[in-house]
């Protein structure tokens, strides 16, 4: 391969390799074939430019070209109140932890040649694929339930994008934007399909580990619905893991809503109830359902749903300490209360929350 050639894609479950590919021929959400990772002495922290955001960590990503409005290296801030240290992911350029992936996901998009992509999604996913399609220089049609508040696609429109309002269930909004992929009128920028946007998450660990002087927490608790920045987190610890860099993957924790909790419902009978609070997590079939399962199972961790009442309260907890945060990131503090009160998490560890959301969009 050289540097010209964008990196191909394989299928972990059947084995093909692809140019390039929305999913295996065999229904598996594909990956990278090869991906650069890290290796030898870890590095001195100062060696590694924060200036560049995420990009000080672009030889661990699988594009050469940067699509990029200045994002990433987020802080990472103590919260006494929690006795955890927040990572503050709403402090991106479309108020989401999503440009990690779109920033990836429309670096690789270029590299391909690729003229129009579709995603769907109506909330943070929608907005940040299309402003950096709009970044790009790329055409974006982000497909939304027809029942979206006008409030939802506003970044979209502004953004130059088309919402494409589609009748039904949100599978039916899936499938109305697959259909358009699969025809070949467009590339799918999908949050929960393209690896490309999980290689982007993945440098969530990679700054959390570099701003503790690559001393991995002992847990770090997510929000959890397609699993696109638990996943990512996961193989970001565990390349860092492996490289040496960091002595441990930390054990790590999801945080579902009620209602929506497949995972929570494969580890335990206790998933009832609803949320309507955390709205951005209600997935009911995450695409990649098994690897995340496999990475709890991998570091100990585990995925609990939470109802609503303790999401609000703690959303009501978060804006009163300063953390300005959108309703759906308050159930992973939530979720970090529940998995102390069961003794799953020790007083005496270090543990890292993502707050993955403004509550300027709310
Ligand atoms: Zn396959």
């Amino acid at each position: 391969m050289t540097a010209a050639d964008p990196a191909s894609l394989i299928c972990p479950d059947c084995g093909p390799e692809y140019a390039d590919r929305w999913r295996c021929t065999c229904g598996h959400p594909l990956e990278f074939a090869d991906r650069p990772l890290p290796d030898g002495p870890a590095p001195d922290p100062a060696a590694f430019d924060t200036r560049e955001g995420l990009w000080a960590f672009s030889e661990f990503l699988p594009v050469d070209q940067h699509v990029s409005l200045g994002e990433g290296m987020t802080p990472l801030q103590e919260a006494p109140a929690w006795d955890a240290e927040f990572k503050l992911e709403y402090v991106f350029p479309t108020g989401s932890f999503k440009d990690r992936g779109a920033t990836t996901t429309l670096s690789r998009a270029v590299e391909l040649g690729v003229e129009n992509v579709v995603e769907d999604s109506s909330g943070n996913a929608g907005a940040a694929i299309a402003t950096y399609a709009a970044r790009a220089g790329i055409g974006a049609e982000i497909y939304v339930p027809a029942s979206v508040k006008r409030s939802k696609i506003r970044a979209i429109e502004a953004a130059g994008a088309t919402p494409v309002r589609v009748e039904g269930s949100r599978q039916d909004v899936t499938d109305a934007c697959v259909a358009e992929a699969v025809g070949g009128n467009a590339w799918y920028a999908s949050h929960a399909w393209n690896p490309a946007f999980f290689a982007g998450t993945a440098t969530f660990a990679f700054e959390t580990a570099l701003q503790r002087d690559w001393a991995a927490p002992d847990a770090v608790v997510t929000p959890l619905g397609h699993g696109t920045l638990f996943l990512g987190a996961y193989r970001g610890f565990r390349a860092l893991a492996d490289a040496g860099w960091i002595d441990d993957v930390p054990r790590m924790y999801g945080a579902q809503a009620a209602g929506y909790a497949p995972i929570a419902a494969e580890l335990h009978d206790d998933t009832a109830g609803t949320n309507d609070v955390a709205d951005g997590i209600q997935i009911r079939d995450p695409v990649r359902k098994e690897a995340i399962l496999a990475a709890i199972d991998a570091t100990g961790g585990d995925a609990i749903a939470l109802p609503e009442a303790p999401v609000a309260e703690e959303l009501d907890r978060l804006h009163e300490a300063g953390f300005y945060t959108e309703p759906t990131c308050a159930v992973a503090p939530a979720a970090l209360r529940t998995y102390r009160d069961r003794g799953d998490i020790d007083a005496d560890e270090d543990v890292v929350v993502p707050l993955t959301g403004s509550g300027l969009k709310a």
